[in-house]
């Protein structure tokens, strides 16, 4: 059952990567199949296995051997493992079925945040709906915890973005409050806190190899996104060795 949940992420991974490029650039997520950018090379279905296609081909195109970008078999191998993950930490249950899909999303989002430094609408605005819906699930936190995180999250965003518009994007403010409703109180919390900490250790990071200045912009919905995770599995644990490391308990 486990591999079958790392063989599905697998093949969602790939996907997820037709999504990250097309959904920027506004194309078609069904039409055309998947082509090489450059010369248009259709690609067989053995040239779109998950993670190992990539690696036969040793990262270039089958015909006019363009460099293939790592994100590809990187964004494959991630799902995989975090399904896989996914389904040995929550059992076989209705809300490891919805997480899965938030796991997809949250892909999705911090690879096309990192690239563009956007977080599409058409991503988040559903999202937060679903993750509304999807707070009525068993084991979930019920409508009114999401309702409640969810606007939170989203308030307090965009009250930093009023106070400073600089800091970071509109996308942000609609991804806490998605990240709200899926994640509820306090897993919320703890995902913008470990947010916050790993987008400063991170520019501090790029400043000192030289990647960049104090004006670089920070890609935050990537941070959000790899927060969301940990708070996702150890929200509580997370929460409880703050607490007790700053006294609080
Ligand atoms: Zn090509």
């Amino acid at each position: 059952m486990a591999i079958l949940f790392l063989l599905f992420g697998l093949i969602i991974g790939s996907f997820l990567n037709v999504c990250i490029y097309r959904l920027p650039r506004r194309e078609s997520l069904a039409w055309p199949g998947s082509h090489c950018p450059q010369c248009g090379y259709v690609l067989k279905w053995y040239d779109n296995i998950p993670v190992l296609s990539y690696l036969i081909l040793r990262g270039k195109c089958r015909h006019c051997r363009l460099h293939i970008t790592w994100r590809y078999p990187l964004v494959e191998g991630l799902t995989g493992l975090l399904w896989l993950a996914a389904y040995l930490h929550f059992g076989l249950t209705w809300y490891l079925a919805t997480r899965l899909v938030f796991i997809a999303m949250l892909l999705v989002i911090a690879l096309i945040d990192m690239e563009h430094f956007i977080i599409p609408n058409i991503i988040v605005l559903p999202g937060a709906v679903l993750g509304l819906g999807f707070s009525l699930v068993p084991g979930a936190a019920g409508l009114l915890s999401a309702l409640v995180a969810g606007l939170g999250a989203g308030l307090f965003f965009l009250l930093i973005w009023l106070i400073y518009p600089k800091g970071m994007g509109e996308g942000d403010i609609k991804l806490a409050l998605m990240l709200g409703m899926w994640l509820a109180w306090p897993q919320v919390g703890v995902a913008i806190f470990l947010a916050s900490l790993l987008g400063t250790v991170g520019s501090l990071v790029a400043i000192k190899l030289g990647w960049g200045d104090r004006k670089t912009p920070i890609p935050f919905g990537l941070y959000l996104a790899v927060g969301s995770i940990f708070a996702l599995f150890y929200g509580p644990q997370l929460l409880a060795t703050y607490l007790r490391l700053s006294g609080w308990q």
